[in-house]
């Protein structure tokens, strides 16, 4: 088997350390295994992705020293296959069409008994208030769409990480209910990312899903799409955070750590590796 792993990032803003680690670990996982390494470009958020911070992506890693097998996928351009995934799978995934705001899933839960969470890896745990728009008919792109999967069966999941927190990571479909909930697929004319995630790194036979440990709990959202949808589940490597001087992940306003600052500078690649611990 081939390993083949993907760098996917956002075109909204400028790449930063935190990016150039995983995208290095992701490369270098690939070439020293003589795999293949994808570039991915996760532009869905309409509003935020820009053409400029794309070609600034491409540049950088450029720069950085990591070379990427073609041909570059960009998400924006294959939203038809998406549909097509929920027109297949909708009711596996027990689909409907949710149309409350944000201030009424607010509104709508009570506040949670000391052992009970408010908030998952999807934002709010969903109250259930739509779940009476099960489909039976054609769906409707133009509303939003969650998944609720059946917690009553006693059904169970599987990961296995094989970076930070090594080991099978294994939930249960009630766990899952009760912690994530029923997450967004679809929102108004467009995917969700972990639809798009999944799709793509099924499509692309990606079989080491590398990134940040901020996704680690989206990753059972991961696991629970891809075995509903009959996707081989890929192996994971959740890396450390790059962080600030006061210890904060690093986000797109961190210019101060952008690719672009450190080239200006007139710092190496070989350096920035170094800066990173790599
Ligand atoms: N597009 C995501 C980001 O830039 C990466 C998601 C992933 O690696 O699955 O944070």
């Amino acid at each position: 088997m081939k390993l083949i792993t993907r760098f996917a990032p956002s075109p909204t803003g400028p790449l930063h350390l935190g990016h150039a680690y995983s995208a290095i670990i992701s490369h270098d996982m690939a070439r020293s295994a003589g795999g293949k390494f994808y570039l991915r470009i996760e532009d869905l958020d309409r509003s935020r992705s820009k053409k400029k911070w794309e070609n600034q992506i491409f540049d950088d890693l450029d720069w950085l020293g990591l070379s990427w097998d073609g041909p570059v996928i960009r998400q924006s351009e294959q939203l038809e296959s998406y549909q097509n995934i929920l027109i297949k799978f909708k009711k596996d995934l027990r689909l409907f069409e949710c149309e409350c705001t944000r201030k009424d899933i607010k509104n709508a839960v009570s506040a949670p008994h000391e052992s009970e969470k408010l908030f998952g890896p999807d934002g709010i745990i969903y109250p259930g208030t739509c779940r009476k728009n099960m489909f039976s008919s054609k769906i409707n792109f133009d509303k939003a769409l969650r998944m609720n999967i059946d917690s009553s069966k006693d059904k169970s999941f599987c990961f296995s990480e094989l970076g930070s927190r090594k080991g099978n990571i294994s939930f249960t479909a009630e766990e899952f209910s009760k912690t994530v909930g029923d997450v967004v697929l679809w929102r108004r004319g467009y995917p969700a990312y972990h639809l798009a995630c999944v799709v793509d790194d099924s499509a692309q036979k990606i079989t080491h899903v590398v990134r940040g440990l901020d996704l680690f709990d989206a990753t059972k959202i991961h696991t629970v799409l891809n075995s509903y949808l009959g996707f081989e589940i890929p192996l994971y490597y959740h890396h450390r955070l790059v962080c600030d001087e006061n210890g904060k992940r690093l986000a797109k306003r961190h210019d101060s750590k952008s690719i672009q600052k450190y080239r200006k500078e007139g710092l190496k690649a070989s350096e920035v590796r170094t800066l990173l611990g790599l």
